[in-house]
Parts: C-alpha cells; structure tokens; sequence
C-alpha cells in the first residue's frame, strides 16, 4: 500500500511539474502572442520582421510539440534534482559561501557555457543527415511566433537541455542562480521568436550590446536557416563568420522604419 501512495505521490508530483513548465510557457507566450497577433497587430505592424503573419494551424502545431518539450525539460530538471539529493552537484545554498559577486558571475558562466554548447550543437543539427532527426519541427516555422519558444523535435529537446545537468556538477551554483538563468533563458527564446525588433538601431553598433543577439537575428534564421546560428550571444558567429550577409540591412530597415531600405521577406 505504502509502496502504491509513495508512487502516486511521484506521479502526481511529476505532472505538477510538467504542467508548470508547460503552462510557464502558454502563459508568457500567450501574453505577447495576444498583445501582437491579436490586440495591437496594427498598432505594431512597422515593427514587423516579416510581415506577413503565420496561420493558426501552424501555432496549434507549435503548441502542441511544445507539450512533449516541457515532459522533457521537467525530466532534465528531475535529473538536476536527482544529483542534488545524491550529493553529485556543486549547487550551494549558503550565499555567503562565494559572496553575491560570484552569484551573478555564475550566472553569466552559464549563460556563455550554454550560448557556446548550442550554437555547436545547432550547426550540427543542421547537417543534412542529422536535420530529420533533430531539428525539422523547429524549423517548420519559417515565420515564428513566441509560440515557436518550445516547438523542438523531443530529440532537439534533449540535446539543448543534457547540457545543464553537467554543468551543475562542476560550477558551484546558488538555486536562485539557477532559477535566474532558466527565465534568462525563456525570455531570451521567446524574445528570438517574437516576430518583432523592438530594439533601438544604434544595439548593433554599441560596443558591448552588439554581442547579444536580437529578435531579427533569429528570425532570420527561420526564414534563411543556414546563418544565424548563436543564442544568447553573437561571439560564434561573428568568430565562424555565419551572421546572415543582411542581418545588420534588415535590423536597420525595421528599426530605422525607413522603408525605402526595407529588404524583400
Ligand atoms: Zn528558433
Ligand atoms: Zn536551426
């Protein structure tokens, strides 16, 4: 009997977790998804990367690919949880233990660790034997929504998250770090595919703020997919030379809102 609760109780507390992770993201993205696809379409059409807007049966099928990635990311935060219990991790819940300087850096470690894992790991997905199997779902969406922020083959899935797990067994992390960086990292996946540059023109030219990439630059990805392929940060492309030939043209011709310069989508 004892055996059966016990279980029950994983079970039920499993799905609690798969229903926060998963309602986390309808909710952020519902939000934005209302404001500019529903509500204020006009009023932020200049501010369009593509204009035209993708159909309703593409963001259902967003919707629901992104179901199996939230069973997966609350599985990869299981076996987070699992290494913690057992001992296995460097996470440390007595802050005075690095001191608050270390906090934050420890945050910006594995937002570079994770921006230079992915964007390896994307262009190796984007090898033509490897496309099918790992990233043809994420880039069924050639024009994205902030719905597309979870849209993974389960395979891709697996492959961005495995990563985080083997950080935290050496990087010595508060689990308030932790928390940061995921909503660091949502809000950055669904910024990239919002559909929308709300920057102002100078961030390109800025001398630290150009190394972090912007809404344009992801969206051209979906449209162009074979440049593009950082997620936090512009480091590795700009080092392997992939930014798209146009993305600062077209970043100019949206936030400059001239559109004589405007680029064909
Ligand atoms: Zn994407
Ligand atoms: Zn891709």
């Amino acid at each position: 009997m004892e055996y059966l609760i016990s279980n029950f109780g994983i079970i039920q507390a499993v799905t609690i977790a798969i229903s926060i992770v998963f309602l986390r993201y309808l909710f952020f993205s519902g939000i934005l998804y209302s404001i500019f696809y529903l509500f204020k379409k006009q009023r932020f059409k200049h501010k369009r990367i593509q204009k035209k807007f993708p159909k309703l049966i593409r963001i259902k099928k967003e919707i629901k690919h992104s179901f199996s990635t939230a069973i997966v990311f609350t599985g990869i935060g299981l076996c987070v949880y699992a290494l913690k219990i057992n001992d296995l991790t460097k996470i440390y819940t007595d802050l005075s233990l690095y001191g608050s300087g270390y906090f934050f850096l420890s945050i910006l470690i594995i937002l570079l660790l994770h921006d230079s894992y992915f964007y390896w790991i994307h262009r190796f997905i984007h090898h033509p034997k490897l496309f099918a199997i790992f990233h043809k779902v994420h880039h069924q969406s050639r024009n994205p929504t902030p719905f597309t922020a979870f849209s993974f083959d389960v395979t891709e899935a697996i492959i961005e998250a495995a990563i985080i797990p083997v950080i935290i067994l050496f990087l010595p992390m508060h689990p308030l770090a932790i928390f940061i960086f995921f909503n660091i990292s949502l809000g950055f996946n669904i910024m990239g595919h919002l559909g929308y540059e709300f920057l102002p023109s100078w961030f390109i030219k800025h001398p630290i703020l150009k190394w972090i990439n912007t809404s344009t630059h992801h969206n051209m990805h979906h449209q162009k997919a074979n440049a593009n392929y950082g997620l936090y940060f512009n480091f590795w492309d700009t080092l392997m030379k992939t930014n798209h030939k146009h993305y600062h043209k077209k970043f100019y011709a949206i936030t400059r809102k001239n559109k004589k310069t405007s680029i064909t989508d």
